[in-house]
């Protein structure tokens, strides 16, 4: 079949997206290669619509169980004969998946990499595959951060299985991780894929820490009901901010190492099947997790380094609908995550590499340009333009003319001796009366009250920033106590030779005011109040119903039987027959067989009213 034919009758989409219509026609053609391309980019597809077009079993090895569990519950829901064998399969099931992968049966099998490598490849020796799909191929690498040492013995397929095309598929490349890609599974011959690595979908909201659970509390009072993870850095902040978010009437769970398999298990089952769960979690969640409808990803601490922000961001909107990454930052998180470094016992060498990515991040967060634009620099992407949908293109004008009071920082930093932090100095600033600073005699400096134009929490931001740019150094060995950096950047400026644009915060009087102004611009993309202008919130909720009770009646996350794009668009264009339904994205002619009835009837509303509350 013509692979426009697949995607449309089997997948029900309307055309390919970004490099997938290059990638099929050249696995079509007998090419190999490797994919790169984000979250949510449609890498299955690549394989899955070859799968169909050519003839025998396309194997697809991935390292995930929930993963293959996921994708093949969604193809037989296509109407695609798609099996996995895995650790988690039973015995008798597993047989039985044997018996029709020797009968030529299945389209797609899916394996563990141990399961291919533990003698499976000579029963596969004699059977006519279509293609290899190698799912996650960083794990391959240890440059990158999931290394797999089973990963590395895929290069034999090359050997074993010359005539089949051959693809390798992952998120998170670095360029040596890619060179490690090629060389390990023999694919030098083949060719490279590189999508953009732009989530235009996903909103960036980057906010000055204050206090935290309020903060985040008020974040989500916009998105009652929606899917999403709060990522903190410790166990015990996992889970006290699950127990306050519980209190506030929210459904969250934690998750994180220290809990027992089986919670974690009921933790991810329940975001994987529920709507609306709210998963708070250390790193250790997230791999694996294709979950389409994760609304919001929310950092209440830094994350490591610039990547893993950009990963436990992706994890947000693979569905292409609206979705925000939101995080809060202060400068309390910097020193910590330098000790945190410090004391890890790795070599000096990892140490700095470490050390840099978090200058890299911080320089993210602190810059003042489009935080899109700065994002993807770092992964050696231009954007020619400013988003449009990251909290400093959403809210401009945020820059201004900060020479003075900058020079003003300096000098007090200066005149305490260079080895306070940032509050004592800011104290020093607004002229206050502490016991350290009549201990010290600062009273009597000439910097003594000489800033009392900012607030606080103004000059908070404006010395994070001053150390982001490098005019001070916070080491982690003063305690967070600040210095003066390089001369030639701060000379220039206490001589008054160059200016500093700077971005400040909102006095404190008035930030309540405009952060409820924020917080409602980011709910108009994401939340359920942002249904498209004319959509019916009535039948949106009594498709979901539906879609539930389906779901739950077969055991299968809710998105397995629609994506929530698909439940929007239908209520959108209420199809009244079979052949408007078919036009609705998302709805292939499997689907349409087993579900047209009982969707246009719910449209036609006569049994919108008996599903469960979604
Ligand atoms: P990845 O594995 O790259 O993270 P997926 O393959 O899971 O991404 O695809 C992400 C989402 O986009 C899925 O819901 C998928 O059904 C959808 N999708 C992929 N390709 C298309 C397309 N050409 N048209 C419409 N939706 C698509
Ligand atoms: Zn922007």
């Amino acid at each position: 079949m013509d692979p426009r034919q697949v995607l449309r009758q089997v997948f029900g989409y309307e055309d390919f997206r970004g490099p997938q219509a290059e990638i099929i026609a050249h696995v079509l053609a007998g090419g190999s290669g490797l994919v790169l391309m984000p979250t949510g980019g449609g890498k299955s597809l690549c394989y899955q619509v070859p799968a169909l077009c050519l003839a025998g079993t396309a194997v697809v090895i991935s390292p995930l169980i929930a993963l293959m569990q996921d994708q093949v519950e969604a193809l037989r829901q296509a109407g695609v004969r798609a099996a996995a064998l895995h650790s988690a399969i039973e015995p008798q099931e597993g047989r039985a998946i044997e018996l029709q992968l020797a009968q030529g049966e299945l389209d797609l099998l899916y394996l563990s990499p141990e399961r291919l490598l533990a003698g499976f490849l000579e029963r596969l020796e004699g059977l006519a595959i279509a293609l290899f799909a190698i799912d996650e191929a960083h794990c391959v690498s240890q440059w990158g951060h999931d290394f797999r040492p089973e990963y590395r013995q895929l290069g034999v397929l090359a050997e074993r299985f010359p005539a089949a095309p051959r693809l390798a598929l992952t998120a998170t490349a670095d360029p040596r991780t890619q060179e490690d890609i090629l060389d390990r599974l023999q694919l030098r011959e083949g060719r490279r894929f590189l999508a953009s690595f732009d989530r235009p979908n996903i909103r960036y909201l980057i906010r000055d820490k204050g206090d935290v659970k309020n903060q985040l509390l008020a974040f989500l009072a916009e998105r009652r009901g929606e899917a999403g993870i709060v990522y903190a850095r410790s166990r015990s902040r996992v889970d006290g901010f699950a127990r306050e978010l519980r209190a506030a009437g929210f459904d969250a769970v934690a998750y994180h190492a220290g809990l027992e398999a089986e919670q974690r298990r009921q933790a991810l089952e329940r975001f994987r099947r529920e709507s609306g769960v709210i998963v708070v979690a250390t790193i250790a969640f997230g791999m694996g997790i294709d979950k389409p409808d994760v609304r919001f990803v929310a950092h209440v601490d830094l994350p490591k380094s610039l990547e893993a922000y950009y990963q436990e961001t992706g994890r947000a909107g693979r569905d292409g609908l609206a979705a925000v990454a939101w995080m809060v930052q202060g400068q309390g998180d910097v020193p910590q995550l330098r000790r945190f470094i410090e004391e890890s016992g790795a070599a000096e060498e990892q140490k700095r590499v470490e050390q840099g990515k978090l200058d890299a991040l911080i320089g993210f967060v602190e810059a003042p340009g489009c935080r899109r634009q700065v994002l993807l620099r770092h992964f050696g992407e231009e954007l020619a333009q400013p988003c449009g949908n990251c909290d400093l293109c959403l809210e401009p004008d945020r820059t201004m003319d900060l020479t003075l009071p900058a020079r003003k920082a300096l000098s007090a930093v200066f005149r305490t001796g260079q080895r306070f932090g940032a509050a004592h100095v800011i104290d020093v600033l607004l002229g206050g009366d502490t016991a350290r600073i009549r201990q010290h005699g600062h009273g009597s400096l000439s910097v003594y009250g000489i800033g009392r134009e900012l607030d606080r929490g103004q000059w908070r931001s404006l010395f994070r920033q001053l150390t982001a740019l490098g005019y001070l150094v916070s080491d982690s060995d003063m305690k967070g106590g600040l210095r003066f950096g390089e001369e030639g950047l701060v000379k220039p400026l206490l001589r008054g030779e160059a200016g500093l644009a700077l971005r400040l915060p909102p006095p404190a009087k008035e930030q309540r005011r405009s952060g409820a102004g924020a917080a409602g611009s980011g709910s108009q993309a994401g939340g359920t109040a942002g249904l498209p202008e004319g959509v019916d919130p009535e039948l949106v909720a009594a498709l979901k119903a539906w879609r539930l009770q389906q779901a739950r009646e077969q055991g299968v996350p809710p998105y397995v039987v629609f994506h929530d794009r698909t439940v929007l668009e239908i209520a959108t264009r209420r199809p009244a027959d079979p052949e408007a339904l078919a036009e609705v994205s998302g709805v292939g002619a499997a689907k349409l067989e087993r579900y047209g009835a009982a969707v246009l009837a719910v449209v036609a509303g006569a049994i919108g009213a008996t599903g469960p509350p979604p």
